[in-house]
């Protein structure tokens, strides 16, 4: 595999880019007419603008993207997250196309992109799920009702083909249910084309934690420990750590043990996260994804296993190069996202960076595309960078994360910086262990 064709932008393009120079990988960097000062494409090997500004005319344009292979000589393609990175489409297309996909097959993508078939299979791979209808709802208004009332209110309501933490409605009583259940279907059907709905038991205050898994598809398969992202606004993470406070190497290794074998069963193949709700010491499987994630590096720092090194050599044909044993947890590592945006309103800022420094010393890490002089488009998310430090206790890595938020420097546009500074500075954060409702509340959100 000499050629990796980078089908992404900003950090993760960078990423990618990253590793395939350490394994002596070339590079071609694919990007739309607004991204030709994008730090990985004045780095990569070679580079082609595949069209417009908007994502769907290059980003998400898969024949484009599928053409700039072909005419690179490319021999994979990595979609990084976002994008198209888990659409079964894309995945079968490159495969079709006679490039390799570096990630799981296209089934596997259309199995876990289904809510229902992703509970199904985990719950027969011994992955507790929250407990629920086992299926789809069906228009028998009784049975519904007595699903509901085996379950417990409050129920939710979630579309099979949800995402974004978009289609979900909660049930506080049986007075509301036929209607939620109604109305739920009909607006999954108009958003995601698929208007299955299930129902199950609506948690009220859990903690989000995700285990991170490798596999290679040839039998092998290995989790690095678990990441508490709970700092969430509007379903979107905004501090993720690891491990998660309060979950024991014991607890860790039964659930992880649980995911990498769910791994082996369903020929899973390369990096992926079993995303779970955590309440009163019970893990619930909500859903998997079936990419790397903007939170990787924590268990990275955590575990000192290159993810994205290992995403390419698995998709080389190689099978794992560490086992189980090998990967021991040590320290601690906290991530802030930095995003282009208001920290009071939360409305983008994008536009010319006039002056950048990045913050350094021991156990700090800026992962970002952002230089002096950088315009932030308009048209993609605004995450700008990934500021994650390192500490051999977590008290060492919140202390190093207090002073390298204060020594980052962006200047010419807005940045959630000050909101990370008062997170960091959150008595009840640095307790550990806070819920996913807490950043609401504590914004007064809720
Ligand atoms: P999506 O694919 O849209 O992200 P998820 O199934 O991952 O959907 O759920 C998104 C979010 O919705 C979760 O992180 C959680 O905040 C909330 N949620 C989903 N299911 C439940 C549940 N059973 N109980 C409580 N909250 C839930």
């Amino acid at each position: 595999m000499d050629k990796v064709l980078i089908a992404n932008r900003g950090e993760i393009a960078l990423r990618i880019l990253r590793a395939c120079k350490e394994l002596g990988i070339k590079t071609v960097a694919v990007h739309s007419t607004a991204d030709r000062n994008l730090k990985h494409v004045l780095l990569a090997d070679e580079s082609i603008c595949i069209g417009g500004a908007s994502a769907t005319e290059s980003y998400l344009n898969i024949p484009r993207i599928i053409a700039a292979a072909e005419v690179t000589n490319a021999i994979a393609i990595h979609p990084g997250y976002g994008f198209l990175a888990e659409n079964a489409e894309f995945a079968d297309a490159v495969e079709k196309s006679g490039f390799i996909f570096i990630g799981p097959k296209a089934d596997t993508i259309n199995l876990m992109g289904d809510k229902v078939s992703a509970i199904n299979a985990m719950k027969k791979a011994g992955v507790p799920c929250v407990p629920g209808s086992d299926g789809p709802l069906t228009a028998d208004e009784d049975r519904n009702k007595s699903i509901a009332k085996r379950i417990g209110y409050p129920i939710i309501v979630k579309a099979a083909g949800g995402g974004g933490g978009r289609g979900m409605r909660v049930v506080r009583s049986e007075a509301e249910l036929i209607k939620s259940i109604e109305t739920t279907k009909a607006e999954a059907g108009a958003a995601f084309g698929n208007d299955v709905v299930y129902m199950e038991k609506f948690l009220e205050n859990p903690r989000h934690v995700e285990i991170q898994v490798l596999a290679d598809g040839q039998g092998n398969a290995i989790h690095l420990g678990e990441r508490d992202c709970s700092m969430q606004r509007r379903h979107q993470k905004v501090v993720e750590e690891a491990p998660a406070p309060g979950i024991s190497e014991q607890m860790r290794n039964k659930i992880g043990d649980r995911c990498r074998k769910a791994c082996i069963e369903i020929g899973y193949r390369g990096a992926g996260t079993f995303e779970f709700l955590y309440e009163n010491g019970e893990f619930y499987f909500i859903e998997m994804n079936t990419r790397i994630q903007v939170e990787h590096p924590v268990s990275e720092m955590i575990t000192g296993v290159d993810l994205v090194k290992e995403q390419l050599r698995i998709a080389a044909g190689q099978p794992l190069s560490i086992d189980q044993s090998q990967i021991q947890i040590r320290g601690h590592a906290i991530e802030c996202r930095i995003n282009a945006e208001d920290p009071n309103n939360f409305i983008p800022s994008p536009g010319k960076i006039s002056m950048f420094h990045s913050p350094g010393g021991l156990g700090v890490r800026w992962d970002s595309h952002i230089y002096a002089g950088y315009t932030v488009p308009p048209y993609y998310d605004s995450m700008i960078g990934k500021l994650i430090t390192y500490g051999e206790s977590r008290d060492e890595a919140i202390a190093r994360m207090r002073h390298a938020l204060d020594e980052l420097v962006v200047d010419g546009i807005k940045t959630n910086v000050p909101l990370q500074q008062r997170i960091m500075a959150d008595e009840n954060f640095y307790a550990g262990g806070t819920n996913i409702h807490y950043l609401e509340k504590k914004l007064g959100m809720s």
